[in-house]
């Protein structure tokens, strides 16, 4: 248990919206190495191997690179740090800007550093109240400190650091969404390329990234990126965030060494299944994703290993379920909340996970045919691609997966 909460969640950096406790516990030294040798960021970044924790892991490093190398077109830079989080059974982002603003937001400071943004915005989302209540006590003191004067003389111009409420939508949380919202319009997702790092607010470049990822920012330019790498396992950088919930006797955030198994992570830390419920299956990374079995109880929760299951870690939410909780049921619900969430500008997604959601629904409910079964299935096959952004295609793979995994809960045959 020694290798719980070791770096985020350490209780020693739960401080609150109390910017000078944070930097009793060294806070602002990430920023202030940043600002001494600002060409090195990037390449630290690198060396570190964090990846985005939003859920696709993409190396960091990269889209910084692009945002600092992308030409501006109407004379801003951006970063916006996404906490919009609405993803089912995740629950860090909130957790972090509640008890530990300040580290978030050094971190958003370090990347307007390293790309000269003059404008820092935070994307909150407005149901989480104490996200709000606790950032809009800290961003004066950011303000007001001298670090942030550094910072403005470095960039060249003021800084404008703010929160920005989102729209309170899931879909909203989808980086070409937020774009759209940040201009002034609905939060309507759009084709990539180009990449926000490009080409975001107002045509400017304009890094985003989860808030989780801005966290682990200082404490990588503080002690290096080795010092960040060795806190993973094996060849897993850092630490990770885990939202665990379902049918485990102790839910909650977890926080370990990035290629901790699925198994620790659900036994050793989560204290094994409910009473009497043998395990089943674990909906993973927000329920858009392959789910993961007793066969897998042994993968390392990294990118890299998830990705090798054919599943994702997406944002680390793990909904444990047990034998006797219905698969179907489940994904039926996911089902739901994809149908009533999406924008509805891509018809084949705002009719395919309706159609999803109906037909899944029969299925819960006894009543489906058999051309209901193929139906299903064939909707699996046509829809993926069919949007702007990766709604319909999460819809499909979960529901494409629990047929795959537990065909007799849907009346069908099992694979061989
Ligand atoms: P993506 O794979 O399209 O992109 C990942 C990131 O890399 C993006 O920020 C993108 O801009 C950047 N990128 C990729 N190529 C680039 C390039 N050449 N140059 C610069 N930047 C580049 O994934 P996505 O659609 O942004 O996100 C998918 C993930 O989001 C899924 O894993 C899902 O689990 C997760 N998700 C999270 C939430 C949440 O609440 N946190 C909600 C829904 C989905």
């Amino acid at each position: 248990m020694q290798k719980l909460n070791q770096l985020l969640l350490h209780p020693s950096r739960l401080v609150g919206a109390d910017l000078a406790a944070w930097i009793n516990v060294g806070g602002g030294e990430g920023l202030l190495a940043a600002l001494e040798n600002p060409q090195a960021i990037v390449a630290t970044l690198q060396e570190s191997g964090l990846g985005g924790m939003g859920g696709a892991g993409f190396p960091t490093w990269r889209k910084w690179e692009a945002a600092v190398n992308a030409a501006t077109t109407n004379g801003g830079r951006y970063v916006v740090c996404n906490a919009n989080e609405d993803e089912p059974g995740t629950f860090k982002d909130r957790y972090l800007l509640e008890h530990t603003p300040h580290q978030v937001i050094e971190g958003i400071l370090i990347a307007a550093a390293a790309t000269r943004a003059n404008h820092a915005i935070l994307y909150v989302n407005p149901h989480q109240k104490e996200s709000i209540a606790a950032l809009t006590a800290a961003i004066p003191q950011w303000q007001a400190h001298e670090l942030f004067k550094k910072l403005e003389a470095h960039v060249g111009a003021p800084v404008n650091l703010q929160l920005v409420p989102t729209s309170g939508r899931y879909i909203g949380g989808e980086e070409t969404a937020v774009i759209s919202w940040l201009n002034g319009g609905f939060p309507f997702p759009r084709r990539k390329p180009p990449y926000p790092a490009e080409s975001g607010v107002n045509d400017d470049p304009t890094l985003i990234n989860n808030t989780e990822t801005f966290a682990n920012v200082p404490h990588i330019i503080r002690n290096g990126a080795q010092w960040y790498r060795d806190l993973g396992i094996g060849e897993a950088a850092g630490t990770k965030l885990y939202s665990l919930s379902g049918d485990v006797l102790n839910p909650g955030l977890y926080e370990l060494p990035m290629g901790t198994t699925l198994q620790s992570l659900i036994f050793d830390y989560g204290g094994g299944m409910l009473e009497g419920r043998a395990f089943k299956a674990v909906f993973t990374g927000g329920p858009s994703n392959t789910l993961l079995t007793a066969a897998d109880l042994d993968v390392p929760l990294d990118f890299t290993s998830v990705r090798a299951r054919h599943s994702s870690l997406g944002t680390g939410a793990m909904i444990v379920i047990s034998e006797g909780t219905s698969v179907v049921r489940k994904v039926s619900e996911y089902v739901e909340f994809f149908a009533a969430n999406s924008c509805g500008q891509c018809p084949p997604c705002k009719s395919g996970t309706f159609q999803l959601a109906r037909l899944i629904d029969r299925v819960d409910s006894g009543v489906a045919s058999a051309d209901d079964l193929r139906a299903l299935e064939n909707l699996c096959q046509i829809l993926p691609g069919s949007g702007r952004c990766g709604l319909i295609d999460g819809a499909v793979t979960v529901l494409k997966s629990s047929l795959r995994t537990f065909p007799e809960e849907y009346g069908l045959p099992a694979q061989q």
